[in-house]
Parts: C-alpha cells; sequence; structure tokens
C-alpha cells in the first residue's frame, strides 16, 4: 500500500487543476505507451541529508504513482564512493517514511547494477562506440571545445575494439592509477550539445565504496549509470530537475545503441526545482554548514533539511501540503518561506492542543485571593477540535505572566496589563493592577501586585463590562520549567546567495538565528511533553518538545512557527 498525501486537507488550500506531469501520464496511460502500471523512482545521491526541495520530488514520485496506481521506487544513485555514507543512506530512508511514503520492494542501489552495468560498457567497445582514453581530465576539458567551437578529437579515439577491450579490462582489474584513463563514448565532438561530445563513462577511482567494498576501481559516471538503471527497474517516468533536459539526449543515446530491451525507454520529464526564500538548498553547502559547524548538524532545526524540518516541529502532513500548493512548473522561481510556514500554521492550528507557557516571567500577586487557596480552572485544548476535550489549569494567588504584557507607561491602545489597568487572564479572573514593585537598580518591575473580580471567572463578569485584552499566565506554584529555543531564518535576507564580491554565502547568516532560554514557564501538564509533541503556547507561537534534547519532566522545546505573518504575501504567491 502507498500512502499518498491527502487531498484537500485545508479550507483554504485553492484548487489546482492539472499538473503537466499529469498530462503526460494520462496521455501514455491512454496511447498504452508502457504495459503495466506507472513506475516511478526518487534517486537521491546519498552525500546528504534530504532538504524541502528534494520533499518537492519525493511527493511528485510517490504522489503520481500513488495517483495511477502505480508505484516508486527509492534508488540510491551511490555512484560516487568519495562522497557517500552509510549515514545518509539511512538518513533518507527515515526522511521519506516520515515524510508518508512506502517504496516499492527494497530500497535499490545504482551498485547493485555496477555488474550489468559494466557489460553494457563492454558491448559499447565491442560495437565501436566506445574506446579508453588517454588523455587527463583537464585535457579532456580542453579538447571538448565551446559553445560555439566544436571540440577536438581525442587522439585515442580511434583505437581498435580489441585495444579497448584489452585496456578496459585492466582497468577494472586495477592496472591503472586513478585519473590515468577513462572509458568515453565515442558520439560526436562537434554536437552543439556539449553533453554529447565524447562524454566520460567510467572513470579510475581506488576508493572503497560504502557498499561495494574494494569490489571496483572504476565507477560508471552518473550520465552513464542513471538512464541505464531507470531502465533496469522498469521505470516508465522518470521525473527529474531542468538541468537533466540537456542530458536527456545522451540517456537516449545510450538506451538505442545499447539496443535496451526489456521495458523500452523511460519516459524523461523535467520540471522546476524548488527555490526558497532565505535558506540555500544546495547539499555541498548544506554539508559546508555542517562541517564548518556554523549549525549543530544535518537535523539542526534552522536547516531546510528533512531532519531538520521534522526537529523543528514541521508535520509531515504541511510539507506534503506545502508541495502540493506549489504545484509544478517548467520554469524556475523562488518560493517565499512564508508559503511553507502558512501550510504549518495551518495544519498545527487543527491538530496542536493549546497550553499556557510564559517566555519572560514576570510575577504577579494577587492580593485579594485568599493564601492557600487554589481553583482548578477547566480550559479547552482546542477551540479547532472539540474532540481534542479539556485540561484542569491550577490557579492560584501569584501567577508567572509575560513581562511584555506589561507596560509601566503604556501607549495609547495598550490592552495588556500597566497601573491601574484591567485585563482578562486567559481562561480564568479579570484582574487590575494596583501597583507595581521595581528593581530599585534596573528600574525594571519585579512585582505586579493586583486585586481580582471574583464574578469574573471563566472570563465575563454579570455586568457585562468590557475588557479588551486577554493575556497568558501559570500558576507560580504549580509551574514546572523549561528550556525554550526561538529561531529566526537562517540568512537575514532572502537571497543568500547575492553577496559583495569576495564573499560566499555564510556573509549573510543570520546572528539572531537561535535564541535559547531558560527558566522558562510552564503550565503542569506540559512537563511531560513526550519528545516530538507538538503544542500551540497560547499567543505566542507553535512548539515542539526536541526530539533529542528534550525529556519529560525537564523539557526543551522548539519554536516550529510564529502564530502569525503577511498573509499579503502568501496571497501573491499561489495559485501555481
Ligand atoms: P543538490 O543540488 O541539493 O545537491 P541534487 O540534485 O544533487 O541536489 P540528488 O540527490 O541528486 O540531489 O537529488 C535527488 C532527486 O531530487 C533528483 O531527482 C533531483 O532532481 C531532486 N531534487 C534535488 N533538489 C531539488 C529541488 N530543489 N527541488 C526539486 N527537486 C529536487
Ligand atoms: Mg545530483
Amino acid at each position: 500500500m502507498m500512502a499518498g498525501p491527502t487531498e484537500g486537507t485545508g479550507g483554504s488550500a485553492p484548487p489546482r487543476g492539472k499538473s503537466f506531469l499529469e498530462e503526460i501520464v494520462e496521455a501514455d496511460r491512454e496511447s498504452a505507451r508502457f504495459p503495466g502500471p506507472i513506475r516511478t523512482r526518487f534517486p537521491p545521491e546519498p552525500n546528504g541529508y534530504l532538504h524541502i526541495g528534494h520533499a518537492k520530488s519525493i511527493c511528485l514520485n510517490f504522489g503520481l504513482a500513488a495517483q495511477y496506481g502505480g508505484t516508486c521506487n527509492l534508488r540510491m544513485d551511490d555512484t560516487n564512493p568519495t562522497t557517500e555514507e552509510a549515514e545518509y543512506v539511512e538518513a533518507i530512508q527515515r526522511d521519506v517514511r516520515w515524510l508518508g511514503f512506502q517504496w516499492d520492494g527494497p530500497v535499490r542501489y545504482a551498485s547493485d547494477y555496477f555488474e550489468p552495468l559494466y557489460a553494457w560498457a563492454v558491448e559499447l567497445v565491442r560495437a565501436g562506440k566506445a574506446y579508453v582514453c588517454d588523455l587527463t581530465a583537464d585535457q579532456v576539458e580542453a579538447h571538448r571545445g565551446t559553445l560555439t567551437t566544436p571540440g577536438k578529437p581525442s587522439p585515442w579515439r580511434d583505437r581498435s575494439v580489441a585495444e579497448n577491450l584489452d585496456l578496459l579490462g585492466r582497468m577494472r582489474k586495477g592496472e591503472f592509477p586513478d585519473g590515468s584513463r577513462t572509458l568515453r563514448a565515442k558520439i560526436d565532438m562537434a554536437s552543439p550539445n556539449m553533453h554529447l561530445r565524447d562524454p566520460v563513462l567510467y572513470r579510475i577511482l581506488h576508493a572503497r565504496h560504502h557498499r561495494t567494498g574494494d569490489a571496483w576501481c572504476l565507477y560508471p559516471t552518473y550520465d552513464f549509470a542513471h538512464g541505464q538503471s531507470d531502465s533496469i527497474e522498469g521505470i516508465t517516468h522518470s521525473i527529474c530537475t531542468l538541468e537533466f533536459e540537456v542530458h536527456r539526449p545522451l540517456y537516449d543515446w545510450l538506451l538505442d545503441s545499447l539496443g535496451v530491451p526489456l521495458h523500452g525507454h523511460p519516459r524523461q520529464v523535467e520540471f522546476a526545482r524548488l527555490n526558497l526564500t532565505h535558506t540555500v538548498m544546495s547539499k555541498r553547502l548544506l554539508l559546508r554548514l555542517v562541517t564548518e559547524k556554523l549549525v549543530s548538524g544535518w537535523d539542526d532545526p534552522r536547516l531546510p533539511t528533512i531532519a531538520g524540518l521534522r526537529r523543528r516541529g514541521v508535520p509531515p502532513e504541511a510539507i506534503r501540503e506545502f508541495a502540493r500548493r506549489i504545484g509544478v512548473a517548467k520554469v524556475e522561481s523562488t518560493v517565499e518561506l512564508a508559503l511553507l510556514e502558512a501550510c504549518i500554521r495551518e495544519e498545527l492550528n487543527r491538530t496542536a492542543e493549546r497550553r499556557m507557557a510564559v517566555l519572560r516571567p514576570l510575577r504577579l500577586v494577587i492580593e485579594d485571593w485568599p493564601e492557600g487557596r487554589e481553583d482548578l480552572l477547566e480550559i479547552g485544548n482546542n477551540p479547532e477540535d472539540p474532540a481534542a476535550g479539556s485540561r484542569k489549569v491550577p490557579f492560584g494567588r501569584e501567577l508567572w505572566i509575560e513581562r511584555d504584557d506589561f507596560r509601566a507607561e503604556a501607549p495609547k491602545k495598550w490592552f495588556r496589563l500597566a497601573p491601574g489597568a484591567e485585563v482578562r487572564l486567559r481562561g480564568g479572573y479579570y484582574v487590575r493592577c494596583r501597583s507595581v514593585e521595581t528593581d530599585s537598580r534596573t528600574g525594571e518591575p519585579t512585582r505586579l501586585l493586583c486585586t481580582h473580580d471574583p464574578a469574573s471567572r471563566g472570563g465575563s463578569t454579570p455586568d457585562g463590562r468590557k475588557v479588551k485584552g486577554t493575556i497568558h499566565w501559570v500558576s507560580a506554584a504549580h509551574a514546572a520549567e523549561a528550556e525554550v529555543r526561538l529561531y529566526e531564518t537562517l540568512f537575514a535576507v532572502p537571497d543568500p546567495g547575492d553577496v559583495p564580491p569576495g564573499k560566499d554565502f555564510t556573509h549573510h547568516l543570520n546572528p539572531r538565528s537561535l535564541e535559547g532560554l531558560r527558566g522558562c514557564k510552564i503550565e503542569p501538564s506540559l512537563a511531560p511533553a513526550a519528545p516530538g509533541s507538538r503544542w500551540q503556547f497560547e499567543r505566542i507561537g507553535y512548539f515542539c518538545a526536541d526530539e533529542k534534547d528534550s525529556r519529560p519532566g525537564a523539557p526543551v522545546f522548539n519554536r516550529t512557527v510564529t502564530l502569525r505573518d503577511t498573509w499579503a504575501k502568501i496571497e501573491r504567491q499561489e495559485g501555481g
């Protein structure tokens, strides 16, 4: 069974017409271009963790397969032993599953096909369509020509089949050092498509592979492995990002030259990759952030990695909905981070229970509340979800409130606390501030002395008196403590790649991307929060108990998103 993304989850989700991918798949079904059900694949290179751009590709590939009754493979394109690791292979599987998808059969590996790929290489040599070239990488580059000038043929282009076979065999046996020889396709050094100017198919690399160990010292290039791997797996629709459009003639040439039988040629369809503001997405740059310790690891909640988003508290449903809303296009664009955040808020608004937490505490004393008396107030867990029920929240004489909810000198339209002002305590009573104690050195308030209206329990009074402001609170006698991590965007500008000369993308790192708060006061029911559990802190935002550092009784919360954002921005982006 394949778990597809849920359609139409949000009331405000805009409707969407058929995508060009859906149209292509439907046309192929109608013309019976492929005999069986459709088969897609998600083919990451295990050289880093997956990010939200990959999530778009995952949702597309698994989503299309589910929609048309087909299947989707997960294949590690592991042709480059020097950058790939088993850790990444594990992380990729975890992330795909967490997003809600299950691949067909076992995880596949391009390295599983090294033997048939090599046999195909031999076949190309036999057919006179590939040759062993002794040029170095730099020389190959110099011979390639430019977009406006044709390339120069390699002096080794016309070796005999027998010599090529002999050399290829010895390359495999390990007789030659790294970089001394390559196997190249013999196509057309004058082709306007640079990828057809005798591309390299195999290079010598005496490197240990995370799966095949030392069995090989000759590795296929991505271009040689990719199309053939699709073909071996019977992929019908090979969906990839736009940069592979120019590689397509090469994939076609290879499959044609090899007379690939069985399932025929996959249809390759390209789409625009996802770019997102305020972040970088290339694994190369993400790797730098991790190795240079500019973030805490691949799962740092500020990263756009799936592991980071998960740790931050983003539900998988929100990512799937985001992918649905951005849709697919043939033209690259950059999506506002605000759109992702809107999807997260919508999902959490429906599903996250409300709790009260005070991040920067200020003590409030209700002087006319009898010493030792405590009330249990019944407060609803989620107004959006009646099934979420309610909980009892202890209330007493001394409370913690947010320091920001009090002003010694209130501006106009200040509806929160100030000397003489009255506010509603969420789910509790009206209180009026009678006097303020301050720190004699700093002038900062230390205690607010208040009175309450006993008739206002539950939030209104018989006299119908209007109180505009409602603030949250935690009973001081019952409060538990928590550490809270507030995140801002990792980069301070929408386009981190836009840097002054001589600077790189780290130039725009946001120095305020993480603010850690300790000694936050939380209502008692939050203290046992399970790692990974998601909550709305009333009036503050959505938070998630950190999956690594949080423990029941000693919770650590990550802020997932704030409660609001500029909706105007978002509406401009939607409808793609
Ligand atoms: P990066 O450029 O981030 O290193 P990549 O393309 O090298 O990514 P792969 O592991 O080769 O990463 O990608 C696996 C699949 O995910 C490919 O089919 C690729 O086209 C797709 N993909 C990668 N980045 C994005 C993106 N930003 N948006 C959509 N799809 C993407
Ligand atoms: Mg790649």
